[in-house]
């Protein structure tokens, strides 16, 4: 199934980046308000997400690392349609096969909850535990059994700088939820969790970025965008200033960026790169959608039109607000 082999590629467990964002993700998908990332030498030797979720009932947990028979989709393109950030049901089946991976879960409408510890993909131990209502999930010695792949991890610092950066990016897409991420017992994020992306912003970029940014808001027939977007005259060279959106999804998008950056040009002659934290929501079915390996590429039916719309709506902005 070309659909199926397409999404595998995404590569679940690439590094230790990629496992917080899965384990992020599932994390929303049971409806958190909090949730806490903790990560030791860059994610190598443990990776540790708390969250208060809805849990798993415990004649559920086995199950959650078996990888699933068939995948909540039948195409690429419906990623986009899901309510939920998952959707190929491998995520935990592969993590637990290349690590040591214990988790302790309680499901909100249980009064005891489940601890269960696995070793390559195998239970070593099942058992009843007293624990609040959520998930903590602990990964340790990924690669452990797989030699070959532990090789391709970087530096701690070099694999510290990804956590950081998808950290990053979860925390600014999700303003509503509280992120904390603690780097080797250091507290580095500590969002409100407020749901005004400006403060979520703010706690990731600092206040210098934050307090420069124009505000946008607009809706046409063929999508609506709000965000905020800011003149990158100082911090020009940091690309990770650039969050594009799509339905909830961090996504690439050369069109989405062209049709900022050529609002600026159009005032700012010198503008290189523009800053942005934009959330932009389409209709589903006019999305072509390409799954990298660490990256979600979209491609917008009416492409065109769509940079054109926003282009004009940003210079209107930029012009209004004396930039
Ligand atoms: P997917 O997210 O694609 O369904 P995963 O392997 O990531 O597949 O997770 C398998 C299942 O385990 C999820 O569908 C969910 O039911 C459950 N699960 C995983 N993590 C959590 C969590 N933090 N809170 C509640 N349920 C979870
Ligand atoms: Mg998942």
């Amino acid at each position: 199934d070309i659909t199926i082999n397409k999404i595998a590629a995404g590569e679940v467990v690439e590094r230790p980046a990629s496992i917080v964002k899965e384990l992020v993700e599932n994390s929303i998908d049971a409806g958190a308000s909090r949730i806490t990332i903790e990560i030791e030498s860059g994610g190598k030797s443990l990776i540790k997400i708390i969250d208060n979720g809805h849990g798993i009932p415990s004649s559920e947990v086995s199950k959650c690392f078996l990888r699933h028979a068939t995948s909540k989709i039948d195409a690429v393109e419906d990623l986009f349609k899901l309510n939920t950030l998952g959707f190929r049901g491998e995520a935990l089946a592969s993590i637990s096969a290349v690590s040591k991976l214990e988790m302790t879960t309680k499901y909100k409408d249980e009064s005891i909850g489940t601890n269960i510890y696995l070793n390559g993909g195998k239970v070593v131990s099942k058992e009843a535990v007293g624990t609040n209502t959520g998930t903590i999930i602990l990964i340790k010695d990924i690669f452990f059994n797989t030699p070959a792949r532990k090789k391709f991890l970087k530096s701690d610092h070099s694999e510290t700088i990804t956590v950081s950066d998808t950290v990053n990016k979860l925390a600014i897409g999700y303003p509503n939820i509280k992120f904390k991420y603690i780097n080797n017992g250091k507290i580095m994020l500590d969002t409100p969790g407020d749901g005004i992306q400006n403060n979520a912003i703010r706690c990731v970029y600092g206040r210098e970025i934050s307090s420069n940014l124009i505000n946008i808001d607009y809706k046409c027939n063929l999508f609506s965008v709000d965000g905020f977007i800011g003149n990158n005259n100082i911090f020009r060279s940091n690309r990770n200033l650039q969050h594009i959106y799509i339905n909830g999804r961090f996504v690439k998008s050369k069109i989405i960026l062209d049709a900022i950056s050529e609002a600026y040009k159009s005032i700012i002659p010198i503008n290189k790169h523009a800053i942005c934290f934009i959330n932009i929501y389409v209709d589903p079915a006019k999305l072509d959608v390409n799954i990298h390996p660490a990256k979600l590429e979209v491609k917008f039916e009416k492409e065109r039109e769509i940079y054109i719309e926003l282009r004009e709506y940003l210079k209107a902005k930029l012009l209004k607000n004396n930039l």
